[in-house]
């Protein structure tokens, strides 16, 4: 299979940022995707729906003319989300879902959640209107190892979360084990996953051996091959509960080049090559358009996408560096290297 055309797929998970960063992300974004989930962890974060109407018409003052981009919005979930928000969500044209993140867990965390039970009369709320409570599916107490966190997420938090609320619409953001991928099997169709390209073509030897790799670094971080493996499998395997979402997080690489260097991988320029070069790799390039453009949209109740793109195999090399603030660049994921698959 040399040319493939898909239906144009959507982002489920991006970070597009605010201000002077919406030049570089909203065109590399809309150039792949049709629709983006547009993740609300700005400083301040977006915690109400009127404040997420105001972050989307931000974002479509960059969208490049003639382009067709329909970004989605998504809460911020706070210890203070009033549960009358969700009602608001549910009857919004643009906005989507809420995001919850256990505070500290990742850039811009700070007002997350400090403890999931006294955020249960929300949830329940979300249960009953049917709004997808999206997670970031990691535990964040200092004492848990970096590499454990989303196994004992799913333990401590998930498992008595989806016994109180068995019919809670959830995706699972940018899964990283195969306990992760397991968990997600288990459950009902209304329990969903995401994967982003990094997790599907790295582990964490990309980033450790031979020197450490900043750009490699996200979270949660790259696990051992094993769970690569698993992820690769479920991808590819045609089940709807698993489909795109590329966690894609501009940071500049003076922030990323640091001693302490910030968590997040570039991937929007060349998303969909990325996964296809993944895809290609299994064997299953024929499962590609459920997982980037059919799973996602249906699981949120949207219509599928009705124009395509055509993917070439052809050769390109992700591009050194790309242009972002005036004094400071940003380094993409895989940047300098070739893959085999090209957008037409
Ligand atoms: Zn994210």
């Amino acid at each position: 299979m040399d040319i493939l055309t898909l239906l144009q797929p959507d982002d489920w998970h991006a970070h597009l940022r605010d201000g002077d960063s919406l030049k570089r992300t909203v065109p590399d974004l809309a150039k792949q995707f049709h629709r983006a989930i547009c993740m609300p962890n700005l400083v301040p974060p977006v915690k109400t729906v009127e404040e997420a109407v105001a972050y989307r018409e931000r974002i479509m003052q960059h969208v490049p003319e003639g382009i067709d981009f329909d970004p989605r919005m998504v809460l911020y979930f706070t210890d203070h989300t009033p549960s009358d928000e969700i009602k608001k969500i549910k009857d919004s044209s643009v906005v989507n879902a809420i995001k919850l993140y256990p505070a500290g867990a990742t850039t811009n965390s700070d007002n997350g959640v400090s403890d999931i039970r006294k955020v249960y009369h929300v949830i329940e709320q979300l249960e009953e209107h049917q709004v997808p409570l999206l997670l970031h599916g990691e535990v964040t107490h200092s004492h848990v190892d970096i590499f454990d966190r989303e196994k004992r997420f799913l333990d401590e938090v998930l498992t008595p979360l989806l016994r109180q609320f068995p019919q809670l619409k959830l995706v699972l953001e940018h899964i990283t084990t195969a306990d992760a991928a397991h968990f997600v099997l288990e459950q009902g169709r209304q329990v969903a996953a995401t994967i982003t390209p990094q997790h599907l073509l790295f582990n964490r030897n990309d980033m450790l051996v031979g020197g450490i790799k900043p750009h490699f670094y996200c979270l949660p971080i790259l696990k051992r091959q094993s769970h690569q493996t698993t992820l690769l499998e479920v991808a590819t395997s045609g089940n709807p509960k698993f489909f795109l979402g590329t966690d894609s997080a501009p940071h500049a690489q003076s922030k990323k080049e640091n001693a302490c260097g910030c968590a997040g991988c570039y991937s929007a320029p060349y998303a969909i090559e990325l996964y296809a070069q993944a895809f290609d790799q299994m064997g299953k390039l024929d499962k590609l358009e459920g997982f980037a453009s059919h799973f996602g949209a249906d699981f949120y109740g949207l219509e599928r996408n009705s124009k395509t793109i055509t993917l070439v195999r052809k050769e390109q090399t992700i591009a050194e560096r790309l242009t972002y603030f005036p004094n400071d660049d940003i380094i993409p994921l895989f940047a300098g290297q070739t893959i085999n698959w090209s957008l037409q």
